[in-house]
């Protein structure tokens, strides 16, 4: 304590003997901390600091749960009482910082433990995947995230085979019929929820990528879900373990260049061929999310006359005649935004999702599940920025 009230930002060595000496003392970062005077004025109270005396554990992890590299510089010149032995200490910006901001996580605000909405399987759920997120697609998300690269196979592997992609699909009546396995957190499938969901977007968020981490599932989360409710039990058959494995990628392709708020405008073509056993499908489709790397693209094509009543969904798979290219976009490309053309395109009929003449009722409908997701996700990253 004298040294803390003397000396200030010192760099003596403290070695882990004297350390233990000390109830006052903690370590951040390899600094060494004397709380002595300031766990009485901590806004989070000093009973915060109970783990962590005399060096018992360490409280980086804690510190930068909940704070930024900013405060740290803050309070060094005033608590350091020296540097642990062998270590560096450290105060530069991190990109710990972004980990879990102040306030980011509803788990760590009072009042999560008394909400109505969440319960033990919340709180559960969020450490499984906030230790996912950090272990397993952390790495990749701040690498990729800078140089625009596709999420690799690897990771969509990996995310499938650990429920992380269905998780994606969202809160549906059909995910338990689709997934039979555990979510992530042991959770069954029907008792996932949309807090469960919102989980899941607040703690991509936290990785600070948002290219990336659209790039790992944005398109299937607006994409599969009309697969999923819509399409005939082959096509469930086929397409949902291939996407949901992570093996196959799916994208929602709605928007064109004269049509994007007005759906019920849209023009690409699809025409039924001859046999009545096709549909040849020809236009354009712009900032589909995920159509780089798509090989599915939920579509939304025009099979009579003008208006919401002639547009069909279709799903189109990547064959002859699909062709995507990159749109530059504000965030990462990683994401593959794509321009999507499609030139004389065949599609069995069995392909259709839901009936001819009905697809404008299913995009509806799907728009939902994609507005939520919106919100939620445009909500955590505000957090995060703040
Ligand atoms: C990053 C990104 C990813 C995307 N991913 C996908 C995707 O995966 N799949 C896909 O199909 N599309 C995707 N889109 C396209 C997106 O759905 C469209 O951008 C959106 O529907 C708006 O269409 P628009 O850009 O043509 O704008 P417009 O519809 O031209 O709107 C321009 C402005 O006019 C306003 N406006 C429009 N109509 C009205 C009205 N009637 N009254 C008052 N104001 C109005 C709008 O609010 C907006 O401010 C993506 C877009 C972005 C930016």
């Amino acid at each position: 304590r004298i040294m803390a009230s003397t000396i200030g930002a010192s760099n003596v060595s403290v070695t882990a003997a004297q350390l233990a000496q000390q109830p006052n003392w903690i370590v951040v970062d390899n600094h060494v901390l004397d709380i002595a005077k300031f766990a009485s004025i901590h806004p989070g109270g000093a009973h915060v600091f109970a783990n962590f005396r005399a060096g018992a554990n360490d409280a980086t992890a804690a510190f930068f749960a909940l704070h930024t590299t900013d405060v740290l510089r803050k309070y060094i010149p005033r608590l350091r009482v020296g540097v642990l032995e062998g270590a560096q200490a450290n105060d530069a910006p991190s990109s710990r910082d972004f980990v879990n901001p102040v306030g980011l996580a509803p788990s760590e605000r009072p009042g999560y433990a008394t909400s109505p909405y969440y319960n033990a399987s919340h709180a559960a759920f969020r450490k499984v995947v906030r230790k996912f997120t950090q272990t397993e697609i952390r790495d990749e998300a701040l690498a990729n995230d800078v140089t625009g690269k596709a999420p690799s196979s690897e990771m969509f592997e990996k995310l499938g085979a650990h429920g992380y992609l269905a998780l994606r699909l969202g809160p549906s009546p059909v995910l338990a019929a689709v997934y039979p396995g555990p979510l992530p957190g042991g959770i069954k499938a029907s008792e996932y929820d949309y807090f469960h969901e919102l989980i899941v977007a607040e703690e991509l968020a936290t990785l600070g990528t948002p290219g990336y981490a659209d790039g790992i599932g944005g398109g299937l989360s607006i994409g599969l879900p009309p697969v999923a409710m819509f399409g005939t039990d082959a096509l469930r058959r086929k397409v949902l373990p291939e996407v949901l494995s992570g093996k196959k990628k799916i994208c929602l392709a709605i928007s064109e260049a004269g049509a994007g708020s007005d759906v019920a405008n849209i023009g690409c073509k699809a025409e039924l061929s001859e046999d009545g056993r096709h549909f040849v499908v020809t236009g354009a489709k712009k900032w589909i999310t995920n159509g780089m790397f798509a090989d599915y693209f939920t579509t939304a094509v025009r099979t009579s006359g003008p208006g919401m009543g002639g547009i069909t969904l279709l799903l189109i798979e990547r064959s002859e005649g699909v062709s995507t290219r990159l749109i530059k976009s504000m965030y990462s490309s990683s994401a593959g935004t794509a321009y999507v053309l499609f030139d004389h395109v065949r599609v069995p009929v069995e392909n259709v999702l839901g009936k001819v003449g009905q697809g404008f009722k299913c995009i509806m409908f799907n728009f939902n599940h994609e507005r939520w997701v919106m919100c939620a996700t445009i909500v955590a990253y505000s957090r995060v920025l703040l």
